[in-house]
């Protein structure tokens, strides 16, 4: 990998105070390298490590993207409730869910507007909103 896409993974990790071992930096270059955002799920970034050649398991992308999130680098994004997505934009915003691809995309955060939330129970508070809209091709 070039220098520089290793270079900004390495400073992502140490953004976070995470060591960067081979294994984090591998996915973090990954990631981040290309200094744009972008959303994963642990099998799409698992075929991104074989086609660099590196031989990391998919238990290990897993965890280690569990723990990009557990230390805030990450944002998780579920989607039917059993598909997990990692998004390297952690601030809250809108996505668009590709029923026919399975992909996740950012949607337009200036073109939603909620007008309105239910309020929180007792003794609670409303911790975030996740706004997926799903699409599909036009019948
Ligand atoms: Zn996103």
């Amino acid at each position: 990998m070039e220098h520089q896409v290793l270079q900004r993974g390495s400073d992502w990790l140490d953004g976070a105070g995470l060591r960067p071992t081979r294994q984090r930096l591998t996915l973090a270059a990954l990631l981040v390298g290309d200094g744009k955002n972008r959303h994963v799920t642990a099998e799409s970034l698992f075929a991104k490590v074989k086609e660099q050649g590196e031989s990391v398991s998919l238990a290990t992308v897993y965890n280690t993207l569990r723990a990009f999130c557990d230390v805030g680098l990450l944002q998780e994004v579920t989607v039917d409730g059993t598909r997990s997505y990692f998004d390297t934009n952690t601030h809250d915003h809108p996505h668009f869910y590709w029923e026919n691809d399975g992909t996740l995309t950012d949607a337009p955060a200036n073109e939603l507007q909620i007008v309105q939330l239910p309020e929180a129970p007792e003794g609670t508070e409303i911790a975030s909103v996740e706004v997926v809209i799903r699409l599909r091709p036009k019948a």
